[in-house]
């Protein structure tokens, strides 16, 4: 072969190698690998249970391997009987944040408020020192002066540990004027309150976090509210996401449910979305 012609095989050996390399260059720019490791939001899920329904078809381990589907980093669990919770906190010591659930079974949910043996056993379960809130509980109208809650209100104030609270609009006001020195979280907005309402309530009241599990009807369609977002512009340290796992089809939903959250919280400014995806959980319950 004459030196010539070697160059030049040479030459478009060089080049086929430069157009191997830049296809694969433009492939792993426009089909990155796994979508979720570089541009999703990961999340503080503020609203867990792990209640006894769901232990037998999914075990602690399959639990945490949702949570990492979903591009959960920390989770707020609180369960039906509590060995729920404990079950995820010793699977996942770092991302489970615990709260102690007051009730022992379904049966207490009607009764708790005025039943002293409910009172005696948050208090001693207390003692184990690893919880960082009660609830989620549920209280309406007038029963926030039941002894049982009052309890509550004093034993989050000795312990230095939050309520979280499933309360009608009446309840979550007297609740947070009640507990002045005592952070309470909003399950669920109210389930149904409005941004005015929220606003008014967050104003005023500087102990009060809100978490959105359930609340689709902040973005029909996928479409941010305008009330909403300009609550949440205005209150961008407050709120936090959350799926409720109350039923085993909430917990097969998560994932789905939680890029739900994602979508609005995209149209948001970055670092407002940050916060409510994850930064506000992470400071609430920080290590
Ligand atoms: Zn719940």
């Amino acid at each position: 072969m004459s030196t010539g012609l070697k160059n030049s095989v040479e030459a478009r050996k060089k080049g086929a190698r430069l157009l191997i390399l830049l296809m694969v260059l433009f492939t792993v720019m426009v089909f990155p690998g796994d979508p979720r490791a570089e541009s999703d939001l990961p999340l503080f899920d503020a609203h867990v249970h792990y209640n006894r329904e769901a232990w037998e078809g999914l075990t602690a381990e399959a639990a945490i391997a949702i949570l990492d589907r979903a591009g959960v980093v920390r989770a707020l669990v609180s369960s039906t009987p509590d060995d729920g919770t404990l079950r995820l906190l010793e699977q996942a010591p770092d991302r489970i944040v615990p709260e102690l659930r007051p009730y022992r079974s379904q049966s207490d949910m009607g009764t708790w408020t005025k039943d002293p043996s409910v009172l005696a056993y948050v208090t001693e379960r207390l003692r184990r020192g690893i919880y960082r809130g009660i609830g989620e509980f549920h209280l309406s109208g007038e029963e926030v002066n039941d002894p049982v809650p009052r309890g509550f209100v004093e034993l989050a104030s000795r312990h230095g540990i939050l309520l979280h609270c499933h309360c009608d609009e009446k309840a979550i006001r007297d609740l947070a004027s009640m507990a002045k020195g005592v952070r309470i979280l909003w399950a669920h907005a109210g389930m149904n309150s409005s941004a005015q309402t929220v606003k008014k309530l967050l104003d005023a009241q500087p102990n009060l976090w809100v978490e959105l599990s359930m609340r689709s009807d902040i973005s029909p369609g996928g479409v941010l509210v305008p009330a909403w977002r300009d609550l949440f512009l205005k209150h961008p340290d407050r709120f936090l996401v959350g799926t409720d796992t109350w039923i085993n089809s909430q917990w097969e939903g998560m994932p789905e449910n939680l890029d739900g959250f994602r979508k609005w919280l995209r149209q948001l400014p970055p670092a407002v979305a940050e916060k409510i995806a994850r930064g506000n959980g992470d400071r609430l319950f920080s290590p």
